[in-house]
């Protein structure tokens, strides 16, 4: 685990500027396991530091949750060379706490994305024998029907041969274009997450997925009053249904 400066560490936990800061370090104010600390460019590890500001001990917590509405364009990795990722949305005061996200949504794809530093509620979101149930709303070319219906709830064989777990489609809409195609917008549940899942099952069945969003992830939803790009914490409610 890294460390950082003492007046970061503090500033992103609310405790004043990194100037305040400074004066409350050269006041004899801060307080790193026992001893005085002076220079607020001290690195520690706040996690097992205690560390006291004007007598009072900081709580530094452990773990962050927040919900992401993704937005399409940004990618849902930690680290790109050349591609905006979901951790540019962030704020720094959220950003030490190294968060990552819980999965991946394809770059184009909106909607619900949690990050979190919690490695093991990741592991268990994320783990195959779960089959933690995702929701997503689509928007299909082409006429979706009762046999596509049928057929997602059999399982589909998808371009490497892999068959998909049962999923519950719904056709919410159709919707004919000006030169007379049909376009069908749809809820899917699936129960796994194979790389490109949905789009990859309506290639089996012969049709395109042109726009993609996350509603649900096990029994977390999507905040629809989030705006695309904006994020918030989970709250305690949410994190007791996942964790
Ligand atoms: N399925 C896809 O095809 N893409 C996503 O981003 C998520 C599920």
């Amino acid at each position: 685990r890294t460390t950082q400066r003492l007046d970061k560490v503090l500033s992103n936990m609310g405790f004043g500027s990194r100037a305040e800061l400074k004066k409350k370090a050269k006041n004899g104010s801060i307080v790193v396991n026992g001893a005085v600390v002076k220079d607020p460019g001290k690195h520690v590890d706040p996690y097992t530091d205690s560390i006291e500001i004007d007598g009072e001990a900081i709580a530094y917590r452990e773990y962050v949750y927040l919900m992401l509405h993704k937005p399409p364009g940004v990618i849902s990795a930690t680290e790109d060379v050349r591609e905006r990722t979901v951790l540019d949305l962030l704020d720094e005061k959220y950003l030490v706490f190294e968060p990552f996200p819980v999965g991946r949504l394809d770059k184009d794809t909106e909607g619900l994305l949690l990050l979190t530093n919690d490695g093991k509620l990741a592991h268990e979101l994320l783990s195959p024998r779960k089959h933690v149930p995702k929701t997503y709303q689509a928007i299909v070319e082409g006429r979706v029907d009762e046999e596509d219906i049928r057929q997602f709830a059999r399982g589909v064989t998808l371009d490497d041969g892999y068959v998909t777990l049962p999923s519950e489609l719904v056709i919410d809409d159709r919707e004919e274009q000006g030169d007379g195609s049909i376009r069908s917008r749809i809820t899917l549940t699936i129960h796994e997450g194979k790389f490109h899942q949905v789009k990859r099952m309506f290639e089996a069945v012969g049709k395109k997925v042109i726009y993609l969003k996350r509603i649900s992830m096990g029994t977390l939803r999507l905040d629809e009053s989030l705006e695309i790009g904006s994020y918030r914490e989970l709250t305690e409610v949410e994190l007791a249904g996942i964790g």
